[in-house]
């Protein structure tokens, strides 16, 4: 059996992933990381990942020694096989099924099954991944049964005893800075304010309280009124 020390954390550059790879390098020795290019219309998450990279590796020698290599992965493909307003320039609206434009149909499906196979590689037992499902847009491959389901078809299917660890699954947006908090205290959440990205345009103009972004999109209102109900706690 696997012990679980080491991780493969799901890495774009936003708050959530960010949180989560904190996460992850309080717990496991070796922590890797990889992130995905699938023809987002604005690769701004592209560009503060180093940066957040470079500053977690000096935000401790311990969380030095454990953070290693990054893997960055060309999914391309998703903007070939799929329409969405996350790969393409639409407005952002509700579709007829109940779900956002947003949702790139299969994307957390192949992103953690992309990340298994490099796991296997280099031979780290646990994916981390920041899918949840308390105030999400409904985004049916973030929900905790579809986690626990591909974890069992990933380990049947390459014979390997992985864990796929989502350590947001069950928590608000508020809880997820105070979880920065307590993995770093303020010098991590100022880090996660000033350096993460999650609006989905792309605007990185002013630096609010919580953070860049336009302030309106659902993925900007959803970063404020959490950190407005964190701060307020
Ligand atoms: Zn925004």
């Amino acid at each position: 059996m696997n012990s679980a020390d080491s991780a493969l954390v799901l890495f774009s550059g936003g708050q959530d992933s960010t949180t989560c790879l904190a996460w992850a390098l309080a717990r496991y020795k070796r922590v890797e990381t990889i992130g995905f290019d699938y023809g987002q219309r604005h690769a701004i998450e592209l560009t503060v990942r180093p940066t957040v990279l470079h500053k977690l590796h000096g935000f401790s020698p311990e969380w030095n020694n454990r953070l290693g290599e990054d893997h960055m992965i060309d999914l391309s493909l998703i903007s070939k096989i799929s329409d969405t307003a996350l790969t393409s320039n639409v407005e952002i609206t509700m579709l007829e099924n109940g779900l956002p434009n947003t949702f790139v149909p299969g994307r957390n499906l192949l992103f953690m099954t992309v990340a298994a196979t490099v796991a296997y590689r280099r031979d780290l037992n646990v994916l981390v991944g920041g899918m949840c499902e308390t105030d999400f847009s409904g985004y049916p491959d973030c929900r905790d049964d579809t986690m626990k389901a591909l974890q069992v078809a990933l380990n049947l299917g390459m014979a390997t005893n992985l864990q796929v660890a989502t350590p947001l699954m069950w928590i608000d947006k508020a809880e997820t800075w105070k979880m920065a908090q307590d993995l770093g205290g303020t010098a991590l959440v100022d880090l996660i304010r000033s350096e993460t990205h999650t609006c989905y345009l792309g605007e990185r103009g002013a630096l609010h309280d919580w953070g860049y972004g336009c302030g309106t999109c659902p993925a900007c209102a959803l970063r404020a009124r959490g950190y407005a109900d964190f701060i307020q706690q």
